[in-house]
């Protein structure tokens, strides 16, 4: 119809507008509302030590649920998200909720090591993160050495002042992974002036690791990388009980990925690992 009136000189949208461009506004606008509406939640992943099957932590994984989209995935909103800014206000309640939660598993009697949290670039945007990853801290009286923050290389390699938000954030007593690592471009160089405890192996490079020896190379690389740098490495994505023997056959001791665990809710979480733990003990 808006075709039929555009010859009277007038249109119901601009012809820029395309369909596309109208879906994205709609979910930018549901976006915007969605905290105050209560439709965000997060899901927890637990990271595990291959030989042992011991909790070494969890990573939070924000997840949306619209009344109408429904479960909106995060590949479609974080990028908007960050686009809008959105991010800074998302990024701090995803921070405070999973602080609090460890707090809460705690006096319900489990012991998660470490909460893993994704930090996107433009959180960076706004000056020293430290300062109000500090006040989080403070306020849901988490110890600042169980939480990490997971960046990607792109953050390190992108921000200007990066080196010194992280040196904050060290100064502070918090850890710092590089997620996805081996899919950005980071300078070695650069990566050893950063006080980062972690890398994380992209799980492209898992998924097909006892298949494809690029893949299979690359993962005995990074491995041997973190050794010789002093960091522990964690593979993301892990699957199958052959990409967890290949990972411990060569010197990779940490894992997440759906052969452990899928992301869970935090009550699951905890009904899951409080007994598997406490049997370690
Ligand atoms: P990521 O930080 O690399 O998180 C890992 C993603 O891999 C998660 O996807 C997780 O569900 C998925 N995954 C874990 N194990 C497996 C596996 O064995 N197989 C497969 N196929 N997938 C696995 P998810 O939850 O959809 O999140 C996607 C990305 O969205 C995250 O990648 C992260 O970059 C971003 N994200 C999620 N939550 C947040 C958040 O709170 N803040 C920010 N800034 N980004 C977030
Ligand atoms: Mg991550
Ligand atoms: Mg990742
Ligand atoms: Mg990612």
């Amino acid at each position: 119809q808006a075709k039929a009136r555009g010859r009277n000189g007038y249109r119901l949208y601009a012809p820029s507008m395309s369909g596309e461009g109208v879906e994205r506004l709609r979910l930018e606008t549901f976006l915007r509302r969605s905290l105050e509406k209560d439709e965000m939640f997060l899901n927890f992943q637990p990271q595990v030590e291959i030989d042992t099957g011991r909790l070494t932590g969890v990573e939070a994984l924000v997840r949306w649920n619209h009344p109408e989209l429904g479960l909106v995935p995060p590949i479609r909103f974080i990028p908007l998200a960050e686009d809008t800014g959105f991010i800074n206000q998302l990024g701090l309640w995803v921070l405070e909720q999973a602080c609090r939660q460890m707090v809460r598993w705690d006096n319900a009697g489990l012991h998660v090591p470490k909460m893993a949290v994704n930090l996107s670039a433009k959180q960076f945007d706004r000056g020293s993160i430290a300062s109000w990853v500090g006040d989080i801290l403070r306020e849901t009286g988490l110890e600042p050495h169980r939480l990490q923050l997971e960046v990607t290389e792109s953050v390190i390699m992108n921000t200007g002042d990066a080196l010194a938000y992280i040196n904050d954030l060290h100064a502070i007593g918090v850890g710092l992974a590089i997620d996805d690592f081996g899919t950005g471009y980071s300078s070695l160089a650069y990566l050893k002036q950063m006080p980062v405890q972690t890398l994380k192996i992209d799980r492209s490079f898992i998924k097909d690791i006892s298949t494809d020896v690029n893949d299979e190379a690359i993962a005995i690389a990074i491995i041997q990388l973190g050794k010789s740098m002093n960091l522990s490495v964690i593979a993301e994505g892990v699957e199958t009980d052959e990409q967890a023997a290949f990972l411990l056959r060569h010197g990779c001791n940490l894992a997440q990925g759906y052969y452990y665990s899928k992301p869970v809710l935090a009550d699951e979480l905890l009904a899951r690992w409080r007994e598997a733990e406490a049997v370690h003990e």
